[in-house]
């Protein structure tokens, strides 16, 4: 079939990052990226970070309007895909017009999930996904005042990080025994928790919100465990739910996510999904959903180049990255490891730099560094190596890891 015409759908990471594949391996045909947000490609990993630290310098733009007519894309914004028709190969958008195409990629991310108990009080109670919800926060975060952050994910530490250093109250609510569960393991999650508190962040485990209600200007919640907070503004960052409306009523394979292969394409041959919103199928195990910025990079590179028919990029283990406290945490491999080793000191305070080493069945299978930033590319490589694990050479912090790579 020729390829004339390329839809994205989702202006975020993997679309834009999509656009920049294409063009860059070769496809000069038409190319339409649609967004339903009235901005231009943007990243959110600055949003909970820099965005509200230092407002006035944070960048966030992927892709600027020069750049785009420069790479001959037509952008929408503020006008989203509204239906699907894959027979037909044909887009409808909120407006009512329709897209031709010969091949779609599903970039649409994902929206955060829900507390209907909050959200019923509307007012001081907010959410983080998007720019908006970013500058909000920017005049809820003000000196003095009192916020709880429900939800110990990496979303919830970084914004206790940012409304701390912007002089806020912070309490932290996880309803689990530790923070950062999802994507880290306990030794990692132990020493966030002793930053935080360290910090002067109340940081709460096992306990979730039992009611909430409004009184004037206060959010007053009664815990779990019996005790009570009352908070200025409540913020929540409870995980995300992947936006897979419209690959739904487009009749594709969905649990949960879109089940995509791994050329990321969905269970029709002509739509793609990448980033955020799918989950690649993983033989008898469950489909496997990756949320990070590398992860819808890679995606829409996988995705460009197999609608171009060129060799797919190498594969790499995942990795992703959090700011909170001044801290820097690098993540590589599989944060499922069986056990987990210590390099470095992990106990000297503020300034403590270590890494962790993740193994399974003997092999090095994941990596940790905490305000290493330059021991990451080592421990990727033995991560992608596969390497042994050798305790006496790889926690002896006198050995350097380039050389054990
Ligand atoms: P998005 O970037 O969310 O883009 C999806 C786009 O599609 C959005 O613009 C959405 O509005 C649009 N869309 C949805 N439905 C439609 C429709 N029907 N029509 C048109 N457009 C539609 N990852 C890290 O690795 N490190 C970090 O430090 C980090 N920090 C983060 C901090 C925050 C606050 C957030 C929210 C995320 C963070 N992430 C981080 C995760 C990372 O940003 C995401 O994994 C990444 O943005 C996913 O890219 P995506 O393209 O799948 O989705
Ligand atoms: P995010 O990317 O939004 O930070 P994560 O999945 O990394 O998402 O983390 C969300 C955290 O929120 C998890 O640690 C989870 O245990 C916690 N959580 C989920 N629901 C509640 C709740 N009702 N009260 C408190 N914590 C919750």
């Amino acid at each position: 079939m020729s390829l004339s015409h390329i839809v994205i759908i989702g202006a975020g990471q993997a679309g834009a990052s999509a656009i920049l594949e294409l063009r860059a391996h070769g496809y000069e045909g038409k190319l339409t990226l649609v967004g339903d947000e009235p901005h231009l490609p943007y990243e959110r990993p600055p949003l909970s970070k820099e965005v509200i630290l230092t407002p006035d310098s944070a960048r966030v733009e992927i892709l600027s309007a020069e750049k785009l007519a420069a790479l001959k894309v037509t952008l929408i914004t503020g006008n989203g895909a509204e239906r699907l028709d894959p027979e037909a190969r044909l887009v409808e958008l909120e407006n009512g017009d329709t897209l031709g195409y010969d091949k779609l990629l599903l970039a649409t991310g994902g929206a955060p999930r829900r507390l209907p108990m909050l959200d019923s009080l509307a007012q001081q109670v907010y959410t983080l996904r998007n720019l908006e919800d970013a500058r909000k926060l920017i005049t809820v975060f003000t000196a003095e005042k009192s916020i709880v952050l429900v939800g110990g994910g990496v979303i919830g530490l970084e914004l206790a990080s940012s409304a701390s250093a912007r002089g806020c109250r912070v309490t932290v609510l996880e309803q689990e025994p530790m923070v950062m569960k999802r994507c880290a393991p306990a030794a990692l999650g132990e020493y966030l928790v002793g930053r935080h508190r360290a910090q002067g962040i109340d940081v709460r485990l096992s306990t979730g919100i039992h009611s909430a209600e409004l009184q004037g200007e206060e959010v007053h919640l009664l815990l779990e465990d019996g005790q009570t907070l009352v908070a200025d503004a409540v913020v929540y960052g409870i995980g995300i739910v992947p936006n897979v409306r419209l690959a739904i009523t487009a009749g594709l394979e969905v649990d949960g996510a879109i089940l995509v292969d791994e050329h990321c394409r969905s269970s029709h041959p002509d739509i793609y999904a990448a980033g955020d919103v799918a989950a690649r199928r993983n033989g008898a195990d469950r489909p496997r959903r990756i949320e990070s910025w590398e992860n819808a990079n890679h995606q829409a590179a996988i995705f460009a180049r197999h609608v171009l028919g060129q060799e797919p990029p190498p594969a790499r283990a995942p990795w992703f990255w959090t700011d909170q406290l001044g801290i820097n945490i690098q993540f590589v491999g599989d944060m499922a490891a069986a056990q987990w080793h210590l390099r470095g000191d992990m106990a000297s305070g503020t300034d403590s730099a270590f890494t962790l080493i993740g193994v399974s069945n003997g092999t090095l299978v994941a990596g940790i560094t905490v305000n290493q930033p330059r021991e990451m590319r080592n421990l990727r490589k033995m991560v992608d190596k596969r390497v042994c694990f050798q305790p006496e050479q790889h926690l002896d912090v006198t050995r350097d890891l380039r050389k054990l790579a």
